[in-house]
């Protein structure tokens, strides 16, 4: 599909592999969605807009080029999407993080919104939301809703794994917004799961269960 950008280099399905086992450990487990969040982010910031600079090397002035790390603006969706903000922000420690509370109901899977917080001046940023999982699309949807509300133009969606039926939700919801993952999975279970998936994000990532 035109939007979705599935990053298959062998170092991220290393990663990944490593990520669904069920029996990688919470501290392994956050050190891989950071990680693989970095080595998406390749991808993500690939046409970046770069500023010239003026740097004196030990044998010479020379014109060097930087990003302008408050051009960028992430969003991790709380609470799994946390963990990749810290991934990106090591990459680029002066990128704006907003945040987006969103959960999904246990039973019927809507998004359910219970805090905000953004950066000013959305329209002037490029604006990454972040969220592991990609499943049923709703929260996603939503995210994106929220994010041009507040005057946002220029938004991608990085997660970890995506499902095709979130694929298909986000696509017709915002057509414009092009997603990053690591891999296309199979498909939703009955109770929302993706399959193979790798189990709730929030649970491994935080060991709350
Ligand atoms: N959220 C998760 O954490 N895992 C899934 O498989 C789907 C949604």
């Amino acid at each position: 599909m035109r939007n979705v950008l599935e990053i298959s280099h062998p170092l991220i399905q290393h990663k990944l592999a490593l990520l669904r086992d069920k029996n990688t450990e919470p501290k392994e487990f956050r050190e891989l969605v950071e990680e693989l969040s970095m080595l998406l982010a390749y991808e993500v910031f690939r046409d970046l807009p770069v500023m010239e600079v003026e740097i004196e090397t030990p044998l010479a002035k020379t014109l060097a080029k930087m990003v302008d790390g408050k051009r960028i603006a992430i969003f991790p969706i709380l609470r799994a999407g946390l963990i990749m903000a810290n991934g990106i922000l090591r990459l680029i420690p002066n990128a704006l993080v907003g945040h987006l509370g969103i959960y999904r109901d246990s039973n019927t899977l809507a998004p359910v919104p219970y805090y905000h917080k953004f950066p000013e001046k959305l329209e002037e940023k490029e604006c990454i939301v972040l969220d592991p999982m990609l499943a049923t699309g709703g929260s996603a949807a939503y995210a994106v809703d929220i994010l041009k509300k507040q005057g946002a133009l220029n938004i991608k969606f990085v997660c970890i794994i995506a499902a095709p039926e979130g694929i298909n939700t986000l696509y017709q919801a915002h057509p414009d917004v092009c997603i990053y993952t690591a891999s296309i999975d199979q498909h939703l279970n009955d109770h929302g799961y993706i399959v193979p998936g790798l189990g709730d994000a929030g649970d491994r990532l935080f060991g709350t269960k």
